[in-house]
């Protein structure tokens, strides 16, 4: 019977766990994230009555077979297009309607993205807040250890789905062969990740634009998207409050990157209402999070990682699409996971 491991609950790492699943149920598979939830950059948070995504904020499905995961496969009613429209802005904070030819189709589920990751993971078994530092090659086999060196688990196939930089840190610091492990190192090189530093502000007004969100077009200004959660939904927030979601440029996210969170939101707050052109009335709480590894700048040698599938050594994620995307990470999650399947046998 083989045995598999996939590191990182985000959405690649568990598509690929539900393709596996679903073709070979005899499979022992075992998914191990560092965090507590599922999801990865897919996330929601709940603070003061209030629900917010603080990671990625819509999921797109360009393409047929992401429309048909979403709408069929895990058919959910709480997954809901967005019925207002994404305006632009420019440098000078000046919103305009934007075209509605490139408008795309955009989802989200009411009580928060982070549904998508549960709905995927499905009853797949997660060991959660365990962090993989480094694997071993033992014959044919790998053992995965933890950061006090501790063995976690040992496997056949061990698909890595984490960020480039942070896949590339475990394979550093793993014990085989070390002119594969220089090659995939390097071939992971190019997918670089843009910083993103995520603000969610309640206010203790409700007010209704006819946008539910805005974009910066030129890339001039410090907030590159301000999404309004309770367009979302409207009971993302108390009836007569609003949550904005003000998402930072990646200088700006740099530049105030170990910015207390009181200061932050006073650079913060003023471009904020200006945006608004209107009244939010005070701002009540804030709460930030800031994603070192948001969204990739480039792709990785898809071609160079997959030499190491002959020995047991498999890559997921948006590092391989160079674009970070939900529905791109979700088909490198479900492309790799059906060649996995097809090299056990499946
Ligand atoms: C602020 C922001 C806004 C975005 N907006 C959008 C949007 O609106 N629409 C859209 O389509 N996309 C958006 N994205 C991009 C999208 O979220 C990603 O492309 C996608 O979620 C990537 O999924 P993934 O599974 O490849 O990686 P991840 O989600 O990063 O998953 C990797 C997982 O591995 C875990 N992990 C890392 N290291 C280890 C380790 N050593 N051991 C165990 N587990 C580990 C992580 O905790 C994580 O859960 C946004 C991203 C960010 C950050």
């Amino acid at each position: 019977m083989s045995t598999c491991a996939i590191i990182g609950a985000g959405v690649a790492g568990l598509a690929a766990a539900r393709i596996v699943r679903q073709r070979m149920p005899e499979v022992v598979l075992t998914v191990y994230e560092k965090s507590r939830g599922l999801g990865g950059r897919v996330a929601t948070r709940r603070r003061n009555g209030c629900v917010f995504d603080h990671g990625a904020q819509v999921i797109k499905a360009p393409d047929e077979r992401t429309r048909q995961v979403l709408h069929h496969e895990l058919a959910d009613a709480a997954l809901v297009e967005i019925p207002a429209p994404v305006w632009t802005f420019d440098a000078a904070g000046r919103l305009s309607v934007g075209d509605p030819a490139l408008a795309e189709r955009q989802w989200v589920y009411r009580d928060g993205i982070s549904r998508l990751g549960k709905r995927l993971a499905g009853d797949t078994a997660v060991v959660r807040e365990v962090r993989i530092a480094a694997l071993t090659r033992q014959g044919t086999r790998w053992a995965l250890h933890d950061d006090a060196g501790t063995l976690v688990g040992e496997a056949d196939a061990v698909l890595l789905t984490p960020p480039a930089p942070q896949t590339s840190a475990i394979l550093a610091q793993s014990q085989f062969d070390p002119v594969l492990r220089e090659r995939l190192i390097t071939a992971l090189a190019p997918a670089q990740y843009r910083r993103c530093i995520s603000v969610a502000l309640g206010y203790a007004r409700r007010f209704d634009p006819p946008w539910y969100a805005a974009v910066n077009a030129d890339r001039q200004h410090p907030i590159v998207w301000l999404g309004l959660e309770h367009r979302k939904d409207p009971t993302r927030a108390p009836a007569d409050q609003s949550l904005l979601v003000a998402q930072l440029a990646p200088a700006a996210s740099l530049a105030w990157w170990d910015m207390p969170l009181a200061e932050l939101v006073a650079q913060l707050g003023p471009l904020v209402t200006a945006l608004l052109a209107d009244d939010p009335g005070a701002l009540l709480w804030a709460d930030r999070q800031g994603w070192r590894y948001a969204l990739p700048d480039g792709a990785a040698d898809a071609a160079t990682l997959a030499l190491a599938r002959d020995h047991g050594l498999w890559f997921a994620g948006d590092f391989l699409t160079g674009v970070g995307r939900i529905h791109r990470a979700i088909a490198s999650g479900e492309a790799t996971g059906a060649a996995l399947v097809a090299a056990l046998g499946g």
